[in-house]
């Protein structure tokens, strides 16, 4: 048997880029690769990229700095780059980077065995960046192998894949794409129009994973609630009730949601699907009605907040986080303080806060970027701290309460120490023997941070 070759990727970006991450590597293993450990001891190094954000962007243009410098001491290595920056740049990518090998879009990725021999064989500097609309072939090689056993797979970045038969939770892609075209959103030019992955797939790949030990699964796209079961007509709350019905699987969650897509049947699948965790990612952006009209949003703050009026009606301990957009093109001391009065009446468990930057070719980079840098950073700072307090406040309601936690391994801090998460996906942390990885286990709230709980087993 030939030796194996060492792969390293670093990963930019949401959820979807992990999940892509990971598919890359059930692929590779399957060509022998193993993880390199670091940068320079990999045969094969991949960038996964993210443009949704101008200073996302500019760290990947930065780990490329710094592996054009491993290249040049190691001529043989293969370099590519993955991810949306990659779709929307494509071949200009290889002028502007003559030591890039590869350019890989985002709907390629099952092309790389052959796209790799290629660069290897022929010494051909490749992109290939067609976007596959339409077509099921993007969902081609999802499915994870997971390995068993086999070493850990580690990135540079906040990635990494358990591979040792162990693995608590997974990402699974149940739909790709987006049609909404928000206009400062640059995703339906990278990552396609929308296409659903069938459900018996879905299903197939959930039942193994449950079989392997996985215990808790989270179905991603970029808006889950548009899933259509490709052509099968089944809607999203049939593929969770489906779901729900997996024999070893202990929870579900999923993530992204449009609040416009929202049916009132998914509002309704919280308290019905008893392994649906009472959690939903609800994307606001803006508190207000003219900004929400400009970024081409399809709900109104009325309608946001009937929705989550709706949400605490049908499960009334939900969590719900968001993410908030400051300083869009237009966006007036009046519209922030709309935000920030939403932020204060919903009472967010958690958000995601950033500041507006052009994306081209998304409509909004027509726009006059008027709101100054520096009026940008005030509104996101204020924006903050605000959450901050009400995070901590809420967190501290929980001290007292008895929470069921599905462990996922021993905390990070301490090894004595395990951490997990509630159903309301709060990380908590207690001791506990590892023999208790994988169970769910019941605990009570004693302390409230920030950004955890302390618990005693119950
Ligand atoms: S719903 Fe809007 S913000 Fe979300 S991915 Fe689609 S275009 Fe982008």
């Amino acid at each position: 048997m030939k030796d194996a070759k060492k792969l390293y990727i670093q990963t930019f970006g949401c959820q979807m880029n992990v999940r892509d991450s990971e598919r890359i590597v059930g692929i590779m293993q399957r060509l022998n690769y193993e993880p390199a450990g670091k940068p320079s001891r990999a045969d094969l190094i991949l960038i996964n990229t993210c443009s949704i954000r101008q200073k996302v962007e500019h760290k990947t243009y930065s780990a490329l700095g710094r592996f054009k410098r491993l290249k040049a001491r190691k001529p043989e290595l293969v370099l590519g780059l993955g991810g949306c920056v990659a779709q929307q740049e494509g071949e200009a990518l290889l002028e502007r980077f003559p030591y890039l090998d590869l350019v890989i879009g985002t709907h390629q990725i099952h092309r790389l065995p052959e796209l790799i021999r290629t660069v290897r064989e022929r010494k051909e500097r490749i992109a290939a960046t067609t976007l596959l609309n339409g077509s099921p072939e993007r969902f081609r090689g999802h499915t994870l192998q997971i390995p068993n056993p086999s070493p850990r797979w580690t990135s540079g970045q906040d990635y990494q894949i358990p591979g040792n038969g162990n693995r608590v939770k997974a990402l699974v892609t149940v739909m790709e794409g987006c049609d909404n075209y928000c206009s400062y959103c640059i995703v339906p030019y990278v990552r396609g129009r929308e296409i659903s992955r069938s459900s018996d797939d879905i299903l197939r790949e959930i039942t193994d994973l449950a079989q392997c030990g996985v215990r808790e699964v989270t179905l991603i796209g970029q808006n889950v609630n548009s899933y259509r079961g490709n052509g099968s007509g089944t809607s999203f709350p049939d593929l969770l009730e489906r779901i729900n019905g997996i024999t070893g699987l202990f929870r579900i969650r999923f993530t992204t949601t449009h609040p416009r897509d929202l049916s009132e049947e998914l509002i309704g699948s919280f308290g019905r699907r008893e392994k649906l965790c009472e959690h939903i990612h609800l994307p606001l952006q803006s508190g207000s009605d003219s900004v929400l009209r400009q970024m081409n949003r399809g709900y109104s703050r009325e309608d946001y907040l009937h929705k989550v009026e709706q949400l605490r009606r049908a499960s009334s301990g939900i969590a719900i986080s968001t993410d908030i957009l400051v300083g869009f093109p237009g966006e007036r001391e009046e519209d922030f303080n709309d935000t920030l009065d939403l932020l204060k009446r919903v009472r967010f468990d958690a958000i995601f806060s950033f500041k507006y930057s052009h994306r081209p070719p998304a409509s909004a980079s027509r726009l006059s970027e008027d709101v100054p840098e520096e009026e940008k950073g005030r509104r996101l700072g204020l924006i903050q701290d605000v959450q901050r307090q009400i995070t901590l406040e809420k967190n501290r309601e929980l001290i007292g309460n008895k929470e069921e936690v599905l462990v996922e391994g021993p905390s990070r801090r301490d090894p004595e120490w395990l951490t997990g998460r509630t159903r309301s996906n709060r990380v908590v942390n207690f001791p506990g023997d590892k023999d208790l990885i994988g169970q769910l286990v019941p605990v009570e709230i004693t302390k409230a941070y920030q950004n955890s709980l302390k618990a005693e087993i119950l």
